[in-house]
């Protein structure tokens, strides 16, 4: 039978993301977005980690729609700056979501960091609520470092000025399907298919 399992987020980068890799995935899932649930309130994000803030979501999401629901949470940890923007990097400039000028604020505050010492590293928790109260997350990480200047045009967020470990050009510069398998998110989710297929059987 297939389970209607809802996905916590209004990104639809991500939600996309999250069904190109769930979907060939092979289980029995209908992967429905926050627009089937126009009156659900938004989710302050006040957990201290990813893994925090991704429980929340779900939670949350489950206990409203009463289905099965995952919810990632995300961000990029910029070592020279103490990992962060880490749990903010979706508001780092102040406003959410605002991905130009986030990525400008921070290049400007590493912009006298040498290269060497500009590693970084995505990092992402999904999470998994079920309307039953077992919760699961798991993290995938990817490592790199950031560059300079922006360069590419495909994702989002930060992608521009990541480049990450064994590779030249940045996160923005790779079509989706090389980006999901090397991905903080890509990694995540696929670790999040044995729980699913588990959990749900
Ligand atoms: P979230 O929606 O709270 O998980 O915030 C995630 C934020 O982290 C986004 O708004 C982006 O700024 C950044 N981020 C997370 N994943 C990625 C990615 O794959 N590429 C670029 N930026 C990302």
């Amino acid at each position: 039978m297939t389970t209607k399992v809802v996905i916590a987020s209004r990104n639809e980068h991500k939600i996309d993301e999250m069904r190109r890799i769930l979907d060939p995935a092979g289980l029995d899932l209908e992967l429905v977005g926050i627009k089937e649930f126009p009156d659900l309130p938004d989710v302050d994000e006040i957990g201290p980690t990813f893994a925090a803030n991704a429980l929340l979501k779900a939670r949350d999401m489950c206990a409203f729609t009463g289905l099965p629901a995952i919810a990632d949470d995300s961000g990029l940890c910029v070592d020279a700056l103490n990992g962060m923007p880490g749990i903010l990097s979706a508001r780092w400039a102040g406003g959410h979501g605002d991905d130009r000028a986030n990525l400008e604020l921070l290049l400007a505050q590493i912009s006298h960091v040498a290269t060497e010492r500009r590693t970084a590293a995505f990092h992402c928790a999904a999470a998994i609520a079920l309307p039953n109260g077992v919760e699961q997350v798991v993290e995938g990480i990817m490592t790199g470092r950031v560059i300079d200047s922006p360069r590419g045009d495909n994702g989002f967020g930060y992608d521009p000025i990541f480049v990450a470990d064994g590779y030249e050009i940045t996160t923005a510069e790779m079509d989706s399907a090389g980006k999901d398998a090397i991905s903080h998110r890509g990694l995540a989710i696929a670790a999040l298919v044995p729980v699913l297929s588990q959990l749900l059987s």
